[in-house]
């Protein structure tokens, strides 16, 4: 048995070592804390973090600032 297992996307048993999708396993319920284990049916302490990747749409420093003004950007 593992005392803690990290994995990303998959949820890695820590008793069996069993992989399984984590998404389906926790509903894609962010605020699941605990899933039981296909194969062995243990108990599992989930803790679960998001990672956010994030990318420029658009080069700000380019275009007229005035013109931009009132745009809400979060919508484009
Ligand atoms: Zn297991």
């Amino acid at each position: 048995m593992k005392n803690e297992t990290m994995t990303v996307d998959d949820i890695e048993c820590p008793y069996c070592g069993r992989v399984f999708d984590g998404g389906e396993a926790t509903n894609y319920d962010t605020t699941c804390d605990f899933v039981n284990c296909p194969t062995c049916d243990g108990e599992i302490e989930v803790l679960q973090s998001v990672t956010y990747t994030c990318h420029p749409v658009k080069n700000q420093e380019s275009g007229d600032l005035t013109f931009l003004k009132g745009v809400n950007y979060g919508f484009l």
